[in-house]
């Protein structure tokens, strides 16, 4: 891996706690698979609990310093930060797609999303204001002042190794909190690279640190049962957010939550069908669907369901599968066997119970963890892929008659992350997306991530916004205070 790097210092074998790079305290060690090759790429520490209520400390006493300089002088930081990984995005992407199989187009482009929200935080780090309200009686004056919660502990996934991160980290920071980050174990390399840089950016010790665990319910029960932790910050299934919420009621702490989601995509009839097999290619099979915006069901209104498939089976044949570092690649391995495991599972539940493939179907010859984009048609509500994430690259092509009836089914999940739907006129564009129970609605696209806009979902898709200016709001409290003249 160090060898396709221009700065291979990028790759490291220690992790960054308290301004230092460290290995665990009793030695151990775990490794880092490449999922394309199934190799060894290098091996981390594995930080026991007591390491990890260590760099708690830590950032307990770094963030005091840390709050007390102005907001222009944690922006300045924050800058050079997002400067730093901007100038090393093609390692930032090597690293990722090494670590996580996704393509070197798609690492380089989540290197660029990910510094986006440092760069976006660091300029919202000026902009904290509070307010001031007319008082209840003539003595008394009201003002609101908003201070960072203090030390602030966040758990990723492997999908996104780097803006899972950033989206928590950059809020944080220009907020004025300090951040113990455990990355998940697929994927820890990207973490540490954007540790590394944010030393060379300035960033003091303490207020950043990187748990490298393999022990994630232990370390989820430390950042839940420290006292010095008052935020935690999730991204990852439902079942361990669920976890999470309840280990944290203990001490009343406050969660951000980025759950599961069942992102319906919806096709109407009056349609730009071209633009809707875009959206879904785009949407569906980005980061091999292993992404909790992806579409997890397709719904096709009656009069076009026959050309959006066909149409949609040319896009999905011409899509290329293999190795992320390769040239033309468009779809990585899995993550994992048991990812495998999953979309197998939905796929033959489906066609037990009546579906059809169109393509794709089974395991691709490129490697152990590779998939064929598969699309299955007949798609009905009583099978496993209409209330569970797949998580990867299997499109399934429900049939619907009317606005009403495809509203109730989009509706009809635990889930309110993402929503898509393609149409064009007027009244039944807002119909629709006033309907939709989500936190997010694409209209006539498939892409809908960016730092300026609030990322986030409803029912058990989460709790908390990350992004735009509502996303600093959930690393700062208000204070009300009450002064008698
Ligand atoms: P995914 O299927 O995307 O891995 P998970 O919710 O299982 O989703 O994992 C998301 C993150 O949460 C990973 O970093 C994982 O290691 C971590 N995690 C899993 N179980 C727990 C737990 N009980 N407590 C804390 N973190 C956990």
């Amino acid at each position: 891996l160090k060898s396709l790097l221009k700065n291979p210092d990028l790759v490291c074998e220690q992790t960054y706690v308290n301004g230092a790079w460290i290995d665990a305290s009793n030695g151990a060690t775990f490794d880092v698979i490449n999922p394309a090759r199934g190799d060894v790429i290098a091996s981390v520490p594995d930080l026991p609990r007591a390491d990890c209520a260590a760099a708690i400390d830590a950032a307990y006493t770094a963030q005091k310093d840390w709050a007390k300089k102005t907001g222009k002088d944690r922006a300045k930081i924050l800058r050079k930060w997002f400067d730093l990984m901007m100038e090393n995005q093609e390692d930032l992407a090597i690293i990722m797609t090494a670590e996580q199989g996704k393509p070197l187009a798609e690492s380089r482009g989540e290197v660029a999303y990910g510094s986006s929200f440092v760069e976006w935080f660091g300029e919202e780090a000026k902009r904290v204001y509070g307010e001031t309200i007319p008082g209840h009686m003539s003595d008394k004056r009201i003002t609101v002042i908003k201070q960072p919660i203090g030390v602030a502990a966040g758990i990723t996934p492997w999908n996104f190794p780097n803006a899972m991160i950033a989206r928590k980290v950059a809020p944080a920071l220009a907020a004025g909190c300090s951040f113990v980050i455990r990355p998940a174990s697929q994927t820890p390399l990207s973490a540490l690279a954007m540790a590394k840089l944010a030393e060379q950016a300035g960033i003091p010790a303490g207020v950043f640190s990187v748990i490298t665990s393999e022990d994630a319910s232990g370390i989820g029960k430390e950042f839940c049962e420290n006292q010095k932790v008052r935020k935690l910050t999730f991204t990852g299934s439902t079942e361990v957010g669920r976890i999470l919420l309840r280990q944290a009621a203990d001490q009343v702490m406050k969660c951000s939550m980025e759950l599961g989601g069942n992102a319906p995509f919806i096709v109407f009839d009056d349609a730009d069908i071209d633009a809707a097999v875009q959206g879904a290619i785009a949407c569906k099979f980005r980061n091999n669907g292993q992404t909790c915006v992806c579409a997890n069901r397709i719904y096709v209104q009656d009069a076009v369901y026959d050309e959006f498939s066909a149409k949609l089976k040319e896009a999905v044949e011409a899509l290329q599968v293999g190795d992320g570092l390769d040239d033309g690649t468009d779809l990585g391995p899995l993550i994992e066997p048991k990812a495998l495991d999953k979309v197998r599972d939905h796929i033959e539940d489906a066609l037990s119970k009546g579906g059809k493939v169109i393509t794709g179907g089974k395991a691709s010859d490129k490697g152990a963890q590779f998939f064929e984009p598969t699309i299955v048609c007949d798609v009905t509500s009583d099978m496993k892929v209409a209330t569970e994430e797949t998580f990867g690259p299997f499109a399934p092509l429900f049939r619907f008659k009317d606005e009403d009836e495809v509203i109730e089914l989009a509706n009809n999940t635990i889930f309110g992350l993402a929503s898509y739907f393609y149409a064009n006129d007027l009244s039944r564009v807002i119909k629709v997306q006033e309907a939709l129970e989500y936190g997010i609605v694409g209209v006539n696209t498939g892409i809908i991530s960016t730092e300026v806009a609030p990322f986030g979902g409803v029912k058990q898709s989460g709790l908390g916004r990350e992004g735009s200016h509502h996303g600093i709001e959930d690393y700062l409290e208000l204070k009300y205070i009450c002064t008698n003249v």
